[in-house]
């Protein structure tokens, strides 16, 4: 059993884990193709960044839109991965595919459709307390973040504290935007845990033009980590295509980033 991360824990401090570093998870909604996923990877990589998102089960809100290439789209992930020496991150929607997806990938995204599927999360907490396999954790559309620290404990009671919480938007009256940023939980999951707070700007925004006035909003906030969806031919995605930037408009969103995350003495990785 790992000591839970919440504010107050005897013996460590407020704000101690986190570090002067924030993560950039980028990369395609879905795993599509080789070469989709090549030309991102090659991209993230020549941004100097460690980490490449995709997912390969996908949580879809019909059942008739595509679900994933499954275990053929961790393969291309990981093989991309392997030849641009990055890192990868994927969801995992099921318990009978945590062991699969861990031959595949670093890290275990747990998507807002599942924020309070316990069985989920406490089978993920303990087929990961030996590796420790980082669990990006993401709120769901209508948790509190109490709610939220609270479901974190089913990881961390069952033996893995590597988490990152993301805030990746709410359900509210507002259909300005897909999901209206709660930037607010960035300090406040900054004061009331130890955990790092990544926020995902592309499916709060529904829209690519809206992505980087949220990210710049998020380093400004404090974040420790930021999720930003990139394809090659957005109009041609399998999903979330209206949101997804091309290399090129990610490449000028990192440049625009640095700049501001140098300004709070961090630097992007
Ligand atoms: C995703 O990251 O592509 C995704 C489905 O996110 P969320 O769970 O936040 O909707
Ligand atoms: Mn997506």
């Amino acid at each position: 059993m790992c000591e839970s991360k919440l504010h107050g824990v005897a013996g460590l401090p407020d704000y101690g884990t986190r570090t002067d570093e924030i993560t950039i998870f980028a990369g395609p909604c879905s795993i599509e193709s080789q070469e989709q996923f090549d030309e991102v990877a090659e991209c993230v990589a020549a941004n100097g960044l460690h980490w490449i998102r995709g997912g390969a089960y996908k949580p879809r809100t019909n059942p008739h839109s595509f679900q994933g290439l499954g275990e053929e789209g961790l393969k291309i992930m990981k093989n991309a991965a392997d030849r641009f020496g990055l890192k990868t991150l994927t969801e995992v929607m099921d318990s009978e595919h945590i062991s699969l997806v861990q031959n595949y990938c670093d890290g275990i995204q747990i998507g807002a459709r599942n924020f309070q599927n316990f069985s989920l999360l406490k089978n993920i907490g303990i087929a990961t307390s030996k590796t420790k396999t980082m669990v990006l954790f993401k709120r769901g559309f209508a948790g509190t973040i109490a709610e939220w620290l609270a479901a974190t404990e089913y990881l961390t009671t069952n033996g893995n504290d590597n988490v990152i919480l993301c805030e990746r938007g709410l359900r509210t009256f507002e259909t300005a935007t897909r999901f209206t940023l709660d930037i607010s939980a960035v300090p406040v999951i900054h004061k009331q845990s130890l955990y790092p707070i990544c926020v995902d700007v592309s499916h709060p925004a529904g829209v690519r033009d809206l992505v980087p006035a949220l990210a710049r909003t998020a380093i400004a906030a404090g974040a420790d980590s930021l999720m930003i969806e990139v394809h090659p031919d957005p109009q041609s995605a399998k999903s979330d295509g209206p949101q997804q930037l091309t290399p090129a408009q990610f490449t000028d969103l990192m440049e625009d980033l640095r700049e501001i995350a140098a300004v709070f003495g961090k630097k992007l990785v």
